[in-house]
């Protein structure tokens, strides 16, 4: 069997222009849906994520409001910052770019964004709320492995789930998602991690794999069932001396044997990736509606 490529960024796309409509939609109630987007320091991949974020606001009608604060930024004035933010009106969703210079405690940052701008979905209620099953901003790169799956009609209800990771960023959210009594969910999920003996034991039984180790070649062809759905969050950079860049970017999965034996497959790039802002854009959207009651 070969693999069907789920093409991420044709998803992404598809949900963007959905995304469009309804900024058109409230733009014409007087509401602009707004993302504050803060960067402290000049580390060049966050440079290029916020860039991305910023653009992609802009590309379906959004506002964004970007700022830039010097690596020098104390807690206090990120604290004092962010507290202004809260109180904007125009600002329907506060976006701190990670990782933030060491001498500030990314925990106290994250946890003073009020819970109802909390677009990225890590703040410790967001997060609560999830777990519970209720309503509530949902992180967005496990959101976006969701809406990938549903959106190829993988069938998740009754599936098993195998999640190898157990970050708070992706693992256990995305295997918190999967396992509530819900549509799109629904499903028996197994979670994998350095403490597991043997990840091909689970693996193998899985419908669905999703793998966010942040190591290449963590799963195989030998470690996965005939026919089943894997999904590869890893981000990886690999030498490789015929690109410009002297790497090239590969997941978490050994791509080339593992398509042979799957039905589906998310490539790297172009898989989840493409899925994170969008799913970003989704969280301010939903909260400027939200607001305006
Ligand atoms: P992380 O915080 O480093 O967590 C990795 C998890 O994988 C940990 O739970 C770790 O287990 C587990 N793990 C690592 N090696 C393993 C192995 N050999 N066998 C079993 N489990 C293993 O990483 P993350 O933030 O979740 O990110 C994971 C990957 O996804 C990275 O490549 C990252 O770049 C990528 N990512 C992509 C996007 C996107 O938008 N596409 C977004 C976020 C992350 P322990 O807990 O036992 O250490």
């Amino acid at each position: 069997m070969t693999a069907r490529i789920i093409d991420g960024k044709q998803v992404a796309e598809s949900i963007r222009s959905e995304l469009t409509k309804e900024v058109a939609e409230l733009k014409k109630k007087g509401i602009i849906p707004g993302l504050g987007v803060i960067l402290v320091g000049e580390n060049p991949a966050s440079i290029s994520y916020v860039t991305a974020k910023e653009k992609a606001c802009h590309d379906i009608g959004m506002f964004s409001s970007d700022n830039r604060l010097p690596a020098t930024t104390t807690q206090k004035e990120l604290l004092d910052f962010i507290e202004k933010m809260n109180k904007d009106p125009k600002i329907n969703g506060i976006l701190v770019q990670l990782p933030l210079p060491k001498h500030i405690n990314e925990k106290d940052i994250l946890t003073a964004i009020n819970p109802d701008k909390d677009v990225d979905g890590f703040h410790p209620v967001n997060v609560g709320k999830m777990v519970m099953g209720e309503k509530a901003y949902l992180p967005c790169t496990p959101h976006g492995v969701v809406q990938l799956l549903a959106r190829s009609g993988v069938k998740i209800d009754g599936a098993h789930v195998v999640v190898v990771g157990r970050s708070n960023i992706v693992g256990k959210p995305v295997a918190n998602m999967l396992l509530q009594k819900a549509k799109n969910a629904n499903a028996t999920v197994t979670i994998c991690h350095t403490g597991t003996p043997d990840i091909g034991y689970f693996t193998r039984q899985a419908d669905i794999v999703i793998v966010a180790a942040g190591r290449p070649n963590t799963v195989t062809a030998d470690m996965i069932k005939e026919g089943a759905v894997v999904i590869d969050v890893g981000v990886n950079r690999v030498p490789d001396s015929t690109k410009k860049a002297g790497f090239r970017l590969v997941g978490d999965v050994d791509y080339d044997n593992v398509k042979e034996k799957a039905s589906m497959i998310t490539p790297v790039p172009g898989g989840v990736g493409p899925m994170t802002i969008t799913m970003l854009l989704f969280n301010t959207i939903e909260s400027a509606r939200t607001t305006a009651g």
